[in-house]
């Protein structure tokens, strides 16, 4: 039975429609005065927020260093907080009750996050759906670059708040892209993979996670139904 799930934020929990990309583009325009055109043509589905920054201060020729970065991301949550509620997202079809399901589990697993965005940028979006509260804990784009690392990084953080070691088959990793599945085979967790991004179910399955839905509002998760797991 699963000790740990690990969540995803956009396209598994939510749709922020664009508040996100919108955000990254003001902090260039006015934190360092360039024209971020091309950046809105951008997808940001399954990368993390310290790899997206790379590549756009190389692309935008911004000098890669602390003292930007730390500048960057001081400016991102107050745009993105801006933009959430101009924006028309979404709590996903069946998000909330998938979460609530899990803390009916006796004993109730961990509940975590594993995602691309900044800390700060993760609780924007969620505390706007409502949906921060579920979370005890998390991995976060700002920890590591590489969301395989980051999975690393949650299962260790998981593992000090239970004071045990988890096998691979006790943490449940649930998310929209093949960079979420790959995170989940980096810890051999197993994998639900959720076609409400931008990649199909064929585009999914083509890197084999356990489980594929079309939404989360398909599945009710009991101990049961992981039941060897
Ligand atoms: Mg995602």
């Amino acid at each position: 039975m699963f000790k740990l799930v690990l969540l995803d934020i956009d396209g598994t929990l939510i749709h922020s429609a664009g508040a996100g990309s919108e955000a990254f583009c003001k902090v260039l325009e006015f934190g360092f005065q360039k024209e971020p055109h091309a950046l809105r043509e951008k997808s940001f589905a399954g990368r993390t927020d310290s790899s997206l920054l790379s590549e756009v201060f190389e692309e935008y020729e911004i000098p890669d260093i602390e003292a930007n970065r730390k500048k960057f991301w001081e400016i991102y949550p107050h745009f993105l907080h801006h933009y959430m509620p101009r924006f028309p997202g979404e709590r996903l079809d069946g998000a909330e009750q998938f979460l609530q399901a899990f803390y009916r589990w006796n004993p109730r697993p961990v509940m975590g996050l594993l995602t691309g965005n900044i800390r700060l940028g993760a609780e924007i979006k969620l505390r706007h759906f409502g949906m921060w509260s579920y979370f005890e804990m998390g991995a976060f784009g700002n920890e590591h670059a590489l969301r395989t690392e980051l999975s690393s990084l949650a299962k260790s953080k998981a593992e000090r708040l239970l004071g045990e070691e988890l096998r691979g088959d006790q943490i449940l990793v649930v998310g929209d892209t093949p960079s979420d599945i790959q995170a989940a085979k980096h810890i051999d967790a197993r994998c639900l993979a959720v076609c409400s991004g931008e990649y199909s179910q064929t585009m999914l399955e083509d890197h084999s996670p356990d489980w594929t839905v079309q939404r989360l509002s398909e599945v009710y998760p009991t101990p049961l139904e992981f039941n060897g797991y």
